[in-house]
C-alpha cells in the first residue's frame, strides 16, 4: 500500500452500504478536493456521479487496482459538512447506503450533476464607468443600449432570469461583459438586512397560554430543546409559531417549518406570508426540479427568512438556522415509507440537537413518542386547552347503531341531526375513510366475493365508474353480470363507501347541494381546491369527505360533523390502530365551528360502551393517549421498546420466509459474537396483508428497550444480508421505527 497517493472514497447511488475509492482524476485543474463535491466515476459498465467523503491517503486495494475518477463537476462543495453530518447520521440510524441517501435528500438536478459546474443565479450591474458613457457608443447595437437602460433603470441590478425572460443574454450581454461596462455578481443575501422591519402587519395580542408557550421558547434559545406544543385545533398554535418565529428573524436567523401537505394548506402559508416583510421559500414535492434546485441554493445562501416545506424539505441547507417547527408533528406523512424510510420529525429533532437549536413540536394530537418525551422530560411541554378568539369547542355525542337499520350507512338519529341543521342553513360534514361504492361485491346465493387476484384483499366496487378496483395494487376489472361461481346473477354491494353515502343522502335531502371530496372526485389538477372553495361559500350543503379533508381546512360553517366507521381502528391489527384513531376523531372534529356556531360532532358505532371511546369523546385526547402509554408500557411496546421491521417480498412465495429465516439465524449469531443482549426477535410472519401486488410479504420484527444493541446489531446484519445469496431472490428493506407494521 503506497501512502502519497490521495484516495477519493466516494458514495454512490447503488445499494450498497460503504464508499468506493478512486483515484484523483488526471485533471483537477489547481482545485484542491473537498468533501462534499461531486464526482463523475466509472462504475462496473456505467458512469456515476457520487459525492466526495473522504480524501484519505490509504486505501485497502492496492491502488494499481483502482479506477480513476472522470472528472469533478463542482469548484466547491455543494453540501456543507453540517449537512454533510446530518446525510450521514440518517445513513447509519436507518441503515441506508449513503449514497442512496443523498438520492432522497438532494435535488433531482443536483445529483445528476446535469447542472455542472453549479451555476450561481447571477445579477447583472453597470459598472463605473458604464454610468458616464454616452449614449452614442451604442448606436449600433440596440439589444446591447437595450440592456443597458435596463440595468440603469434598475440600480440594485437585473437578474440572469429576467434578462432571460426578456432574450437578452446571449451575445449582446457578453459583448457588453467583454467590453468591461457591466459586470455579474453572485446574488446577495437578502435577508438579515434589516431586522428593524421584519413585521409586516401587527401580532395578535397572545391568550395566556398561548403566552406561556412563547415564553418557554424564548427560555430555550441558543442551544437544543425541544417543546411539544399540544394545542386543540383553533387552540391558536399558528400564532405562537409566528411570534417564535419574530423572535428568530429578529436576531437576523433563519425558520424552517415543516407541514404535512403543502395542498391542504393554502392559508397558513398566506399567513406568514402576510405577517413578516421577509422572503418566504416553499419547498414541496410537486415543483419543478428547477425551482427546487433554484429554492435549495437560495436557502442555503440565506436569501429566505422562512422556509416551508414538506417532509424532504427537512434536508435542506440553510443558512444561519434559528429554529425548526415541525407542525402536525404526529402525522404519518412525515414518515417516507420507501428507500430512506426517514422521519422527517426524528430527523428534524436530531438536526437541532446536531447544530444547537430549538425545535418546536405542535399537534392538536401528539403522537405517543413525543408524549412520552414529554413525559419523561426530554421535551418541554405547553398546552392550549382553549380555542382562540373565543370560538367553541365542538361537543361530542356516540350513536349507537348495533341492530339499528342503516340507510345508506347512515342511522335514522343520524339522518334526523343532518335534516335539522340543513333547515337551519348550516353546513354538514359526513366523514368516511373510504372511496368508491362499497368494499365488497357479493353473490348473494353462494357467498362469492370479488377478490384481487394480486392482493390478499376485495375489490372495492366503483358504481358510477362500473369497475371493480384494487386499492392496493389499482388493479381494476369489470363489474361481471354474474357470479363466476355459481351463475346467479344477484350480486350485492356490502357495505359503504363515500360514493354509496353520495347516493344515500343525495336521496334523502333532495334537492340539498351535496359535495363528494375524494382521490376519485379530486383527481384532476385544481379540483380540491375548487371544491374546498365552494363549500367555504359557506352555503348549505353536505359534505361527504375521506380523510383528504381530515388536516388542515377549516370549515367555519361546518356546524354538524357526522363520523361513520371511525371505530374500526378498535380492532386493527396494527397495534397503533387506537391511537390513530383518536387521532382521527379529533382531527375530523376539528375541521368545524367558530365562535358564533358550536359544532356538534356525532360518531355512529357498534362499540358505543367502548371505554376508550368513550374516554376520547368525554375527557379528550390526551387522557386517552395516557392511558394508550399505560397500555403499549404494560404490553412492551413502542416508545417503550425500540423496532426495527424486517420486511421481504417475492413472486415466489418461499423466497421471503427462506430470505427472513437466514436473517434471523444472522442475527442471532451476531448478537451472540458481540454480546448484543436484550434483543427480541419475532418472525419471520407473513405481512398483515401477506400477497400485494402479485408479491408475497413476510417481515421480521426486532425490539430491544436499548437502542445501542439494536442499531450495533443492525450495522452489522445489514452487510451481511447485502451479501447473501438469498438476498437475491427477494426485495427486502429495513424499516426503523416503523410506522405500520403491514
Ligand atoms: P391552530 O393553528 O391551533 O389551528 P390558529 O393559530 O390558526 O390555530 O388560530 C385559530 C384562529 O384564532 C385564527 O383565526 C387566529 O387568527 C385566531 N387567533 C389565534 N390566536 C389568537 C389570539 N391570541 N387572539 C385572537 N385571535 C386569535
Ligand atoms: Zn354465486
Ligand atoms: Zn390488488
Amino acid at each position: 500500500m503506497k501512502h502519497h497517493h490521495s484516495i477519493l472514497k466516494v458514495a454512490l447511488p447503488v445499494p450498497l452500504r460503504r464508499c468506493f475509492d478512486y483515484l484523483p482524476p488526471r485533471e483537477t485543474g489547481s482545485r484542491e478536493l473537498v468533501p462534499g463535491m461531486r464526482v463523475s466515476v466509472p462504475f462496473g459498465k456505467r458512469q456515476l456521479t457520487g459525492i466526495l467523503i473522504e480524501v484519505s491517503n490509504s486505501t485497502n486495494l492496492s491502488t494499481s487496482k483502482l479506477k480513476q475518477a472522470t472528472e469533478v463537476f463542482d469548484e466547491a462543495p455543494v453540501i456543507c459538512p453540517n449537512m454533510m453530518r446530518l446525510y450521514q447520521w440518517c445513513a447509519n440510524y436507518y441503515q441506508h447506503p449513503l449514497g442512496e441517501v443523498f438520492a432522497t435528500a438532494l435535488p433531482a438536478l443536483l445529483r445528476s450533476g446535469k447542472d455542472k459546474p453549479l451555476r450561481q443565479p447571477l445579477n447583472y450591474v453597470l459598472s463605473t464607468e458604464t454610468e458616464s458613457l454616452p449614449g452614442k457608443h451604442l448606436k449600433r447595437a440596440p439589444r446591447q443600449a437595450q440592456i443597458i437602460d435596463l440595468i440603469k433603470d434598475h440600480p440594485h441590478g437585473v437578474s440572469e432570469h429576467t434578462l432571460k425572460t426578456l432574450g437578452l443574454t446571449g451575445s449582446p450581454l457578453k459583448a457588453l461583459i467583454d467590453k468591461g461596462w457591466v459586470q455579474a455578481e453572485v446574488v446577495q443575501s437578502r435577508h438579515n438586512k434589516n431586522p428593524d422591519n421584519i413585521l409586516a402587519e401587527a401580532p395578535l395580542t397572545l391568550n395566556d397560554e398561548q403566552a406561556s408557550a412563547l415564553d418557554a421558547f424564548c427560555g430555550m434559545k441558543d442551544d437544543f430543546a425541544c417543546l411539544l406544543l399540544e394545542g386543540v385545533t383553533g387552540s391558536g398554535k399558528t400564532e405562537v409559531y409566528l411570534q417564535m418565529i419574530e423572535q428568530v428573524l429578529g436576531e437576523g436567523k433563519t425558520a424552517l417549518v415543516l407541514i404535512p401537505e403543502i395542498g391542504l394548506t393554502p392559508q397558513t402559508l398566506a399567513r406568514f406570508k402576510h405577517r413578516f416583510n421577509v422572503p418566504v421559500v416553499v419547498l414541496h414535492s410537486n415543483m419543478s426540479d428547477l425551482s427546487r434546485l433554484h429554492d435549495w441554493l437560495a436557502a442555503g445562501k440565506g436569501e429566505a427568512g422562512i422556509i416551508i416545506g414538506t417532509r424532504s424539505a427537512v434536508f435542506t441547507p440553510i443558512k444561519s438556522l434559528g429554529v425548526i417547527i415541525v407542525d402536525e408533528e404526529h402525522d404519518l406523512s412525515y414518515k417516507q415509507n420507501e428507500g430512506l424510510r426517514y422521519s422527517a420529525r426524528d430527523v428534524a429533532v436530531f438536526r437541532a440537537y446536531q447544530m444547537h437549536l430549538p425545535i418546536v413540536l405542535g399537534s392538536a394530537t401528539p403522537s405517543l413518542e413525543s408524549l412520552h418525551n414529554a413525559e419523561t422530560g426530554r421535551y418541554q411541554h405547553r398546552a392550549l386547552k382553549q380555542r382562540a378568539g373565543n370560538a367553541l369547542i365542538p361537543g361530542f355525542d356516540l350513536i349507537d347503531i348495533r341492530s339499528r337499520p342503516l340507510q345508506g350507512g347512515l342511522s335514522q338519529p343520524l339522518i334526523e341531526a343532518i335534516r335539522k341543521e340543513l333547515v337551519r342553513n348550516n353546513q354538514v360534514l359526513v366523514f368516511l375513510n373510504r372511496r368508491g361504492f362499497s368494499p365488497t361485491l357479493m353473490c348473494h346465493e353462494c357467498g362469492w366475493m370479488a377478490t384481487c387476484t394480486r392482493c390478499d384483499t376485495r375489490f372495492t366496487f366503483h358504481a358510477s365508474a362500473r369497475q371493480l378496483r384494487c386499492h392496493h395494487c389499482n388493479k381494476t376489472n369489470p363489474v361481471p353480470n354474474q357470479c363466476p361461481e355459481c351463475k346467479h346473477t344477484g350480486l350485492n354491494p356490502l357495505g359503504v363507501g363515500t360514493e354509496r353515502i353520495q347516493e344515500a343522502i343525495t336521496g334523502l335531502f333532495p334537492g340539498n347541494r351535496v359535495i363528494r371530496i375524494d382521490r376519485d372526485t379530486t383527481r384532476r389538477k385544481d379540483a380540491m381546491h375548487e371544491l374546498v372553495a365552494e363549500v367555504k361559500k359557506g352555503e348549505p350543503c353536505i359534505l361527504i369527505g375521506t380523510q383528504m379533508i381530515a388536516k388542515g381546512h377549516h370549515f367555519p360553517d361546518v356546524t354538524l360533523v357526522a363520523i361513520l366507521e371511525a371505530d374500526a381502528g378498535l380492532f386493527s391489527a396494527d397495534f397503533r390502530g387506537l391511537e390513530r384513531m383518536g387521532q382521527l376523531i379529533i382531527q375530523v372534529s376539528g375541521r368545524s365551528g367558530r365562535a358564533d356556531k358550536q359544532g356538534r360532532v356525532l360518531i355512529q358505532t357498534h362499540q358505543a360502551d367502548n371505554p376508550l371511546l368513550n374516554d376520547l369523546i368525554h375527557t379528550g385526547y390526551a387522557d386517552m393517549a395516557r392511558q394508550l402509554l399505560d397500555e403499549r408500557r404494560q404490553a412492551g411496546l413502542p416508545p417503550y421498546q425500540h423496532a426495527v421491521i424486517i420486511r421481504a417480498e417475492a413472486v415466489k412465495e418461499r423466497d421471503p420466509h427462506d430470505f427472513l429465516l437466514q436473517t434471523r439465524q444472522l442475527a442471532t449469531m451476531i448478537s451472540t459474537d458481540k454480546q448484543l443482549s436484550g434483543i427480541d426477535i419475532f418472525g419471520p410472519l407473513p405481512a398483515i396483508m401477506p400477497k400485494r401486488a402479485g408479491r408475497y410479504r413476510q417481515q421480521l420484527m426486532l425490539q430491544c428497550t436499548q437502542r445501542k444493541p439494536l442499531h450495533q446489531l443492525l450495522h452489522c446484519l445489514s452487510l451481511e444480508l447485502e451479501t447473501l445469496k438469498a438476498s437475491r431472490k427477494v426485495r427486502w428493506s429495513i424499516d426503523v421505527d416503523p410506522q405500520e407494521s403491514f
